[in-house]
């Protein structure tokens, strides 16, 4: 008896073709199982959405083409996460075919019937070993840390674990995740910003589990991985030997039946927002996916965000009982907060890069065997190459930006095109061997340090070693590792870098962190640059002062530097007391006033074109065909403007904002204007645009 399923195939976002297609099949498939279809021309992978006996009405049987092979002994997708992932494609306005295909491992793509047979089989050969439970060593709790997993286990909203920088916020989720894993099978979905920049956490999970479970348990998921180990770690999870998925944003749509947690560290990190296909945001996915989950409590399983520095979107949230606040403001071991120290750059020596006063401090801490953090977010020597004779800049051909002046390599690069070439001798314009850097980044800074240490010595008598992590210094496999365990074995007596220096390291050494150049963030025009840039300086602080007894022994309470010609910007007031509240509430006000996210709804629609005036065009005329559509009296469309970095890789960038006090009303907007935008691209006023996108709730604007 043939069988008509409607099959999801990987349509691309704007084809307008149906979320799924129909096909004949000689047998039953149930809805989630894996299908390779014909398409076109091509054979692709396809998930069966659901099905029917009979051929569908409006198309003879022999216009319905035949399953070409299932991906036998393969358990379905379940319901969940195919509903996942149809929200997912709906709130992100991109075509399902997109998302759920783009969801799965590329390598499941690329197989035929007969390499997936291979791959299954070489998947359950792998009998993990046996496994007899060992006893676990873990640390008495806080009285902070056993409340929040009381009020965790009743928790019937979504959790923001507000717990400052070294509460002990990974043993919450250690002890969280163990009580889960305890139902039988049980998963647990654990996201991290970026896991290569922590591997402590990677670490400490796989410590404290793979004694329990057995070094099977644990796996990652990340786009570190290459294609073989993350269809692996994704089959191992979807049929449930994995009991722990570590992952990065991807990881949100990790198939894994038998969900019973998820913890998003970290919350208010911009990395869990996508920025190119889907622009989804795993943060927000991830309280979707939890609140669909059905299981013996019910509706819904336990979802913790956590972190030092909320999001504002998150404490909002908080604030209006949609989310249950969980607190542990009190440092493990009772370890002090580091000390704000502002540092007027308008009463420093001129020219100083390091002023005195910090300068000295930094030396009273290597004096004492301390260690201490510069943090500057911008990679390379200097961020310009400039001739004083003609005023020849080092811009890029391809992008309207400066190539970066890196010394180690002696370069010059763009750091959005990638174009490379050796720094020149002299002026490329008139011959003057005078060109000279503009500006300061980590490379120099690193000099720098090196040369004002020059004559410092350690407590052992040897020379102060300076270090750099940035993205140039981490590249090489292992490189990060290595300098992470310089780092922790003391060996580096101060670590310069941007902010990778400030994830959620616990470096256990640092009496003294130090933010030499932090102004350009408070006049950015975007509205969430306060948010960031508040958020990094209080996680780059608590990097300081984490093991109290070390603190204690020092007798000097730890500090947090920051070098500003604008000390009394309101930012700053606001970080001297820690309050991240107060913060959040001023953040909250200003944002109420301008009707912007969380209080308002936005969306961007990009358009990239050969010719600023081809991308402006597309949008502005879509604009203006949007008259008349549903919704229309309830969004506002506002002129299509350049983006900041206007052409990039001589494609230019332009960009539309939607407001909307409504989050469905900007939704059911979206929606209608759909069309529109894709008739529109075939104007001819907008030839020469080479693609728009969609992006709905951006973390910049
Ligand atoms: P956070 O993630 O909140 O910044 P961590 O989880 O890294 O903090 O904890 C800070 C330090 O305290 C770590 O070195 C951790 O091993 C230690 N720690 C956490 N919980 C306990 C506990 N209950 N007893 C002793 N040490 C703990
Ligand atoms: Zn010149
Ligand atoms: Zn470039």
């Amino acid at each position: 008896m043939p069988y008509w399923p409607s099959v999801i195939v990987p349509t691309p976002a704007h084809s307008g073709v149906g979320a799924a297609l129909s096909y004949r099949s000689e047998q039953t498939l149930a809805p989630g199982s894996l299908v390779r279809v014909p398409l076109g021309q091509r054979t692709v992978l396809g998930i069966v959405q659901d099905g029917a006996d009979n051929a569908p009405a409006n198309l003879s049987e022999a216009q319905t083409k035949s399953v070409h092979a299932v991906l036998a002994g393969l358990p379905p997708l379940n319901v969940e996460w195919l509903q996942l992932v149809q929200f997912a494609a709906r709130y992100y306005q991109r075509s399902l075919g997109e998302v759920a295909l783009g969801a799965l491992p590329a390598a499941l793509k690329d197989l035929d019937e007969a390499q997936w047979a291979r791959r299954l089989k070489k998947h359950t050969a792998q009998k993990p070993p046996a496994h007899e439970p060992q006893t676990i060593r873990r640390p008495e709790l806080s009285a902070e840390q056993a409340q929040v997993l009381a009020d965790l286990a009743h928790a019937k909203q979504p959790v923001l674990l507000f717990g400052a920088t070294g509460s002990g916020k990974t043993e919450v989720y250690l002890r969280a995740a163990e009580s889960a894993l305890q139902t039988p099978g049980a998963q647990v979905l654990v996201m991290v910003p970026e896991i290569n920049l922590t591997p402590q956490l990677e670490a400490r999970f796989r410590e404290r589990f793979e004694p329990l479970l057995g070094p099977a348990a644990v796996v990652c998921l990340h786009s570190g991985m290459t294609p073989a180990q993350r269809l692996g770690s994704w089959l191992s999870a979807h049929m449930g030997q994995a009991r722990i998925v570590l992952g990065t944003r991807m990881a949100v749509f990790a198939s894994l039946p038998n969900l019973r947690l998820i913890v998003v560290d970290e919350e208010h990190d911009p990395s869990y927002k996508s920025q190119d296909g889907a622009r989804y945001s795993a943060r927000d996915l991830a309280i979707y996916r939890a609140q669909h989950i059905t299981n013996e409590r019910g509706l819904g399983c336990p979802v913790v965000l956590g972190s030092a520095t909320p999001s504002i979107e998150s404490w909002h949230a908080a604030e209006q009982g949609r989310y249950q606040r969980l607190h542990m403001p009190t440092r493990m071991g009772g370890g002090a907060l580091p000390q704000w120290r502002l540092l007027d750059m308008n009463h420093q020596p001129k020219g100083a890069v390091i002023a005195p006063p910090l300068l000295s401090a930094m030396q009273d801490r290597i004096a004492r065997g301390e260690q201490c953090l510069v943090l500057l977010n911008r990679r390379g020597y200097a961020p310009v190459l400039s001739c004083h004779a003609c005023d020849w800049k080092s811009s890029c051909p391809n992008c309207s930006a400066y190539r970066v002046f890196h010394k180690f390599d002696r370069t010059l690069r763009c750091h959005h095109c990638g174009f490379t070439e050796r720094v020149p001798r002299a002026c490329p314009d008139c011959g003057n061997l005078d060109i000279a850097p503009v500006g300061r980044g980590t490379e120099q800074i690193e000099e720098h340090l090196n040369a004002l240490f020059a004559d410092v010595r350690r407590p052992d008598g040897g020379p102060v070693r300076v270090a750099r992590m940035d993205a140039d210094s981490t590249r090489l496999k292992g490189s990060l590792q290595a300098q992470l365990d310089a780092l922790h074995s003391g060996e580096v007596d101060v670590l310069v870098g941007t902010q990778m220096i400030a994830k959620g390291h616990d470096f256990r050494r640092i009496g003294l962190v130090a933010s030499i150049n932090a102004d350009a963030a408070l006049f950015a025009s975007d509205y969430k640059a306060p948010e960031r840039l508040f958020a990094l300086l209080m996680q780059a602080a608590g990097r300081a002062g984490r093991d109290a007894a070390f603190a204690a022994a020092q007798g000097v309470a730890c500090e947090m530097w920051v070098q500003t010609w604008h000390p009394t910007h309101a930012v700053f007031q606001v970080l001297k007391t820690h309050d991240y509240p107060r913060f959040a509430a001023e953040q909250l006000a200003e944002r109420a006033a301008a009707g912007m996210p969380p209080l308002g709804h936005q969306a961007l629609v990009r358009a990239d074109a050969r010719t600023q005036d081809a991308a402006q065009a597309f949008l502005n005329l879509a604009a203006a065909a949007a008259d008349g559509l549903p919704h229309r009296s309830g969004v506002t469309l506002y002129p299509a403007v350049p983006l900041t970095i206007q052409r990039v890789a001589n494609v230019e960038r332009a960009q539309l904002l939607v407001e909307s006090a409504s989050r469905s009303t900007l939704q059911r907007f979206l929606h209608a204007w759909q069309s529109t935008l894709l008739h529109t691209r075939s104007a001819p006023q907008a030839k020469g645009l080479l693609r728009y996108a969609v992006d709905v709730d951006p973390v910049s604007v």
